[in-house]
């Protein structure tokens, strides 16, 4: 059942799984669910082996206000931003995961060397404009980072990745590190050859029935 409680737990379960993937350590990233009319986010600087389901704070997205024993984290304005502006996803994954951040410190967007991409919803993962983190200015340049896509590169900071549910995100987060390591060691080789966008057009067509079969 969704309740507040099993997804306070969720979001701390979420922390501790990024942290054994190693696309996330220390208090790096923040994870959001949407939760009534609001969220719940996880706190601001505190290690994720530190913190349990208490510590998680509900913002309200009416007033901005924050509930909770902690301070929400810095990156709470982009985590609101995305989920008030996005009706198709329910939670938000921020990480500095190595190899996806380092072509962000190049300003580089993740094209579509691998077909994967398009788990992310477009034929690129595009990379946000610098700005300086927990700013408004942040959350701008995400959200057209963004576009109706899934994921996007934060210039010389992260990744964020989007989902219906924590598993999701953090299996797109994940995804995307995968996918900017390979794009790593393919460029060791010479120019990485990129699928054309009409390639990539039929790949998110498939995309579409992908999966197991659906039992409901
Ligand atoms: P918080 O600990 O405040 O969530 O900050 C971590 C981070 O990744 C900022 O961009
Ligand atoms: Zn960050």
């Amino acid at each position: 059942m969704r309740t507040e409680s099993a997804l306070r737990k969720e979001i701390v379960s979420t922390c501790l799984q990024m942290e054994q993937m190693g696309i996330n350590q220390g208090s790096s990233g923040n994870v959001s669910i949407r939760w009534k009319d609001g969220m719940l986010i996880t706190p601001s600087g505190l290690p994720y082996e530190a913190t349990s389901p208490e510590d998680i704070i509900f913002v309200e997205f009416s007033d901005n206000s924050a509930q909770g024993l902690q301070k929400p984290s810095s990156e709470w304005l982009f985590h609101r931003d995305i989920l008030a502006s996005r009706t198709d996803i329910d939670a938000v994954i921020h990480t500095h995961s190595v190899y996806a951040t380092a072509m962000a410190i190049q300003r580089m967007d993740i094209p579509a060397h691998h077909y994967m991409v398009a788990a992310a919803g477009g034929n690129k993962i595009q990379c946000a404009r610098y700005a300086t983190f927990g700013t408004r200015a942040l959350s701008d340049n995400a959200l057209s980072a963004l576009g109706g896509r899934l994921a996007c590169l934060l210039a010389n900071h992260g990744v964020i990745a989007l989902g219906p549910d924590l598993p999701r995100a953090l299996w797109l987060a994940n995804e995307i590190e995968t996918l900017a390591k390979q794009f790593f060691i393919a460029s060791q080789y010479g120019q990485p050859i990129v699928l054309p966008d009409e390639e990539m057009a039929r790949v998110i067509e498939r995309f579409k029935s992908y999966g197991p079969k659906k039992t409901d």
